[in-house]
């Protein structure tokens, strides 16, 4: 069983935010923004690869609800889901990292990217 699974079965810990039926939200262990929240399916899909559109659609619905939960939704954040080796996804179930809190910089994004943006 994957991390995130382990996660949804309660066989490890997390500091959850808001739970549906098909979703789960809860905040990264390794923050990289004042709030930093991974959104993840019940059902295991490996990334965006594999994700269909009636779990896009309902992930929509979530994450904005979500957003409004936690207060950053007038404020503004970001959605992002890192897909494969070169996308640097670590943990092989659909995530989606949402950053918000304070002014986001634009990354430093390959080795050639010297200016911080493409
Ligand atoms: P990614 O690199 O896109 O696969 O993101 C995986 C994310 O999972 C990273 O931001 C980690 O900090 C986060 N993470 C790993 N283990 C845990 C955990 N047990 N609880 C909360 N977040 C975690």
């Amino acid at each position: 069983m994957c991390l995130f699974c382990k996660i949804i079965e309660g066989d490890i810990p997390s500091n959850k935010e808001l739970e549906d039926e098909n979703f789960l939200a809860f905040h990264d262990i390794n923050p990289k923004a004042p709030v930093h929240l991974l959104v993840i399916p019940k059902n295991h899909v490996d990334s965006f690869n594999e994700v269909g559109p009636d779990m896009m659609a309902s992930a929509t619905s979530f994450i904005q609800k979500l957003v409004k939960k936690v207060n950053i939704d007038k404020s503004g954040y970001r959605v992002i889901t890192n897909i494969g080796d070169n996308g640097g996804q670590e943990v092989k179930h659909l995530h989606f990292h949402i950053l918000g809190g304070s002014k986001l910089k634009w990354g430093h994004f390959t080795d050639a990217d010297t200016k911080g943006s493409f």
